[in-house]
């Protein structure tokens, strides 16, 4: 059977380029990096490299990058890092739980989190964070895009207001990294954490921008590894893949690979989208919580051009109620009626089509997505809502497959749900 996978938000394949970097490391030059003879001196050149190639990618200088395991170490060093008790913390309601949850264990050794809530559409208002800040207030921490719905948070908005108001700005870019332009001194971020198994690199490696003077106590402490940043014998043959990924992830910016992945998700949505009783969460969700869409006003921005490079290009003063939210090309998030999404993610499984029916974080969980719930969904709509999110290597054919699997599990589950029925309370 055919198989198509539509999960990237959750992993992706390494590319064929990035094993191929890598394939030296685990037994030809397997040194570590600290040692001093020649075994050791390849693997600290390797690792150099690829912090050349981090900053490259963050704009960043070398001495800012850190190497460590990934998005949840990022965003925890964040906040154990910086935080004390007596601080104050703001964040979003729709962060990964690496964030909500270090917040939460953060409120037992007295540190205060206020956590903004989305619009409707899945966008956070800047001026929402402005309105948090406090005397007290050490540092805001806010999503590129969001793992669910691809929305793009206003980071450059919220960049400039930590900068206006002497707090610490921490961005957790796991799923904006190699979907959108990037430029931390744009993003007028002091942190910035990225994952490679995100964007076609290994799992359990991602790196980390400090910006240089900024503050942060090391999470882990043993060696002098990263500059006493990060203690633990460096990961070469992953960090050698995260920084093949992070070059090949800069030339799809300029290639057309993202447009053409654009298009792709665009033509599956449309295709979703006509099944009757559907709707997209991101987007002009009005009818699902429409006091919170009215809360902004003004002109909206264009969906193409903020899409395609421009994360945060003013979004203040957006009417995204009437308007397209900006998104990162590959993800699209949408509610079915008359179904139970978990029955539905196993139906296209069984037909060969990955797809995840919350956070794939948390996939396996029974609980109703936490974002769309702050988006102002019902429970029993949240739960019904599919993410589909695309590989750069997808193709026309993908997505005709699963543009033909998709509605035909919808019948069939519709014909048989109990939820259809109005038998289930
Ligand atoms: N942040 C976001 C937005 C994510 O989507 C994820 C993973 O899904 C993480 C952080 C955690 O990253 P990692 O899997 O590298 O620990």
């Amino acid at each position: 059977m055919k198989r198509v996978y539509m999960d990237a938000n959750a992993t992706t394949p390494l590319l064929p380029e990035v094993m191929e970097a890598m394939r030296p490391y685990w037994m030809e030059h397997f040194g570590n990096a600290s040692s001093i003879h020649l075994d050791g001196q390849q693997a600290h050149t390797a690792v150099d490299h690829a912090r050349s190639v981090l900053a490259e990618f963050f704009n960043c200088h070398d001495a800012e990058v850190v190497f460590n395991s990934g998005g949840t170490e990022g965003d925890n060093t964040a906040i154990f890092g910086l935080l004390h008790p007596g601080d104050h913390f703001i964040t979003t309601s729709i962060e990964h739980s690496a964030i909500l949850q270090a917040a939460n264990r953060m409120a037992q050794h007295g540190v205060e989190t206020t956590f903004v809530a989305p619009s409707a559409s899945g966008l956070i208002d800047p001026t929402d964070i402005l309105r948090a800040i406090r005397p007290e207030t050490r540092l805001i921490s806010m999503m590129l895009a969001n793992n669910e719905t691809g929305v793009l948070q206003p980071v450059e908005e919220v960049g400039k207001i930590a900068a206006n108001t002497g707090v610490f700005f921490h961005i957790d870019a796991v799923q904006g990294a190699g979907k959108v332009k990037f430029d931390v001194r744009r993003f007028g971020c002091h942190l910035c954490s990225i994952s490679a198994h995100k964007m076609h690199g290994p799992k359990g490696i991602g790196a980390m921008f400090v910006r240089r003077g900024t503050p942060i106590e090391a999470l882990l402490v043993g060696g002098s590894h990263e500059r006493r940043q990060r203690a633990g014998t460096e990961n070469v043959p992953g960090i050698v893949g995260l920084a093949k990924a992070a070059e090949l992830a800069m030339h799809s910016l300029e290639d057309g690979t993202i447009s053409r992945l654009a298009k792709l998700r665009d033509r599956l949505e449309a295709g979703i989208l006509a099944l009757p009783g559907t709707g997209l969460n991101g987007a002009n969700s009005i009818d699902c919580h429409p006091e919170r869409a009215q809360r902004v006003e003004g002109p909206a921005s264009s969906l193409s051009e903020d899409k395609m490079g421009a994360p945060g290009a003013s979004h203040l003063g957006t009417w995204e109620s009437t308007n397209p939210v900006p998104r990162v090309a590959n993800t699209t998030n949408i509610w079915f009626n008359n179904l139970e999404g978990e029955a539905l993610v196993i139906a296209l499984d069984l037909k060969g089509v990955a797809v995840s029916g919350g956070s794939a974080c948390h996939s396996g969980a029974t609980e109703p997505s936490h974002v769309l719930m702050a988006m102002g969904l019902d429970k029993a709509r949240a739960r019904a809502s599919l993410r589909l999110s695309l590989l750069k290597t997808v193709t026309d054919a993908d997505v005709d497959y699963v543009l033909k699997v998709v509605p035909e599990a919808v019948e069939h589950l519709r014909a048989i749900s109990p939820v259809a029925a109005g038998t289930l309370g």
